[in-house]
């Protein structure tokens, strides 16, 4: 373990947070991932089906650790559970990915219940997926100031497809990976400046590719952002290098999408920033 650390520091200058890891089904390969894309710590976003599998993970080296925890608001009894998730330990409230609407009723009690025991939300927000025909999640980001100004005790870390896409002004509904260069004046770009309890989570293709599209916009992006913003992996990798990545981008095929994604952000970046957006940002937002 300690080697680990050491090597973690070593690569990336410092220590790593990767703010969105899924449990795996054994313990230890969310460590073994992690350790071998060079980050230190991690937050297990929990859906409470997967409760065992982080337990367990956590169990083997509690310090590498912390939990979000995550269910389906609209069913009975989830609200309750996600409670005493948070009374058990749990650090905050994601990844929420739900066929719903993002200021649906029961949404909005989540909101309430993350304001009151002062945790933030991790939320997916995609509005249709083409490849799996599916309903969208989250949806109707694009109204989602109404909920930020509702909601201002509430902290709300933004992720995925339409969350990324509308840093652009141009963002089709069915976006998947938009590309090319980015029209200014996006929603996201507007409301992390606008919004005190909005934050960015970069992790998965579509934070990859938010970075990748257009170099120059993603400069100023994370130089306006840079307290705002934190990496994160979602990758499904084995190794941190990756071995067995199911990365959907062409360019990250056969890569490990958070390893990658901590590379983009070494080049955008001054070390101060990059230090920001992938350790302090983060271990002041969690208390870590
Ligand atoms: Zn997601
Ligand atoms: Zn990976």
């Amino acid at each position: 373990m300690g080697a680990g650390l050491a090597l973690g520091a070593q690569e990336w200058g410092g220590p790593v947070v990767d703010i969105h890891l899924h449990p795996k089904q054994t313990a230890g390969a969310g460590f073994a991932h992690n350790d071998g894309m060079g980050a230190t710590k991690a937050v297990l976003l929990t859906n409470l089906r997967m409760a065992e599998q982080a337990k367990a993970e956590i169990a083997l080296r509690p310090d590498r650790f912390i939990w979000f925890a995550s269910a389906d608001p609209s069913q009975p009894g989830n609200m309750e559970a996600l409670g005493k998730a948070l009374d058990g330990g749990a650090r905050g409230i994601g990844e929420m990915k739900n066929h719903t609407a993002a200021d649906a009723k029961d949404m909005r009690r989540l909101y309430d219940l993350c304001a009151e025991r002062k945790v933030p939300v991790l939320i997916h927000f995609q509005e249709t997926s083409p490849f799996t025909k599916e309903e969208g999640w989250n949806t109707g980001f694009a109204q989602f100031d109404k909920v930020l100004k509702a909601h201002k005790k509430t902290t709300f870390i933004g992720h995925a497809n339409f969350f990324w896409a509308s840093i652009s002004t141009d963002v089709a509904r069915e976006a998947e990976y938009p590309t090319g260069p980015v029209k200014k004046g996006g929603v996201t770009d507007r409301w992390l400046s606008e919004y005190p309890n909005l934050y960015g989570d970069m992790s998965a293709n579509s934070g990859n590719n938010a970075l990748s599209r257009d170099a120059e916009f993603a400069r100023e992006f994370i130089k306006r952002h840079q307290n705002k913003l934190m990496f994160g992996s979602d990758c499904s990798c084995r190794d941190g290098r990756g071995a067995g990545s199911g990365a959907l981008l062409p360019r990250l095929k056969n890569k490990c999408v958070g390893r990658d994604t901590l590379g983009l952000l070494k080049e955008l970046t001054t070390p101060d920033v990059f230090r920001k957006v992938t350790w302090t940002n983060a271990a002041k937002l969690l208390a870590l």
